[in-house]
């Protein structure tokens, strides 16, 4: 759109996409307990300041762990992390349930290299609930293993793919086992729910904003040269990757919100890292006006 060169791609049909069962069956599972078992458990029992301190704790952390992590460090190489960093980062992304980095990393490339394409595998064009988390159910026809070429020359990140599903369940565990410990059985089944899949169902949906929102409604004050904008109150939920139309400007960018005045608790945290000295080589886009 708005005149921007697009190369020319082979187009499979829409039907050609099958839907992937396994991936429905799971986030259809991680809705209902989100929107109907936490709800009523909380009107039965009621939850404990434990469970609204881990849930606010492991939103915090796993949330962080995509927009430092996954998405700033891995995908976009925008500032070089201590290697204890940067697992942290690799083990705090693992429990937010968004695939494992290399995936992460490889499908948000893509985004970035065919945005609004049919190869953008969250291509905002078909729509908001494509977008948002509809391209998650379906095949991807233009998967290519490419983009995943140079993230699997990282052992940090192929050790993470090979532990991928006992990060993902300790992510589980810990709300569980702190609930026990706290308050036995009632407690871990209040706080698994709460800081576990209630606080995960939340981070997933905060993150599909970024591809759903901040591709449909906001501001473009840095370019117009595709469908990404700002929009400063998903940068409320995201830890500042609201700012998406100057990201995608200046995508190397450790910063998505470059003013000092823009809410962006990603770029301050890996400020903060560089002044530990846990980070270093920060990028700077040099804006255009
Ligand atoms: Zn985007
Ligand atoms: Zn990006």
């Amino acid at each position: 759109m708005n005149g921007v060169k697009t190369e020319t791609v082979v187009s499979l049909a829409p039907e050609m996409r099958t839907l992937d069962y396994p991936v429905v069956f799971q986030f259809a599972f991680v809705t209902l307990v989100a929107l109907i078992g936490v709800p009523l458990f909380g009107y039965l029992y009621d939850y404990t300041w434990l469970d609204w301190t881990l849930f606010g704790v492991l939103y915090v952390i796993t949330g962080l762990g995509i927009t430092v992590g996954y998405h700033r460090l891995i995908s976009h190489r925008s500032f070089e992390s201590h290697r204890w960093l940067k697992f942290a980062l690799l083990i705090a992304g693992g429990w937010a349930l968004q695939n494992t980095a290399i995936k992460w990393s490889a499908d948000h490339v893509r985004h970035h290299a065919r945005v609004d394409q049919e190869a953008d595998p969250y291509n905002a064009m078909r729509g908001f609930w494509f977008s948002h988390v509809g391209w998650l159910f379906v095949s991807d026809p233009y998967a290519d293993d490419k983009y995943e070429a140079q993230f699997r020359k990282d052992p940090l990140l192929l050790w993470q793919e090979r532990y991928y599903v006992p990060i993902v369940l300790s992510g589980f565990a810990i709300p569980l086992l702190a609930g026990f410990l706290h308050g036995g059985w009632r407690e871990a089944i209040g706080c698994f729910l709460l800081a576990g899949v209630g606080r995960m169902f939340l981070v997933l949906n905060s993150t599909f904003c970024i591809n759903s929102v901040c591709h449909l409604w906001g501001d473009q004050p840095h370019s117009q040269a595709n469908s990404s904008r700002d929009s400063w109150w998903v940068s409320l939920v995201t830890f500042g990757e609201g700012y998406h139309n100057y990201h995608h400007a200046y995508q190397r960018d450790y910063r998505n919100g470059p003013m000092w005045y823009n809410f962006d608790p990603s770029k301050w945290l890996i400020f903060a890292a560089a002044q530990l000295g846990l980070a270093s080589n920060l990028q700077r886009a040099t804006v255009k006006n």
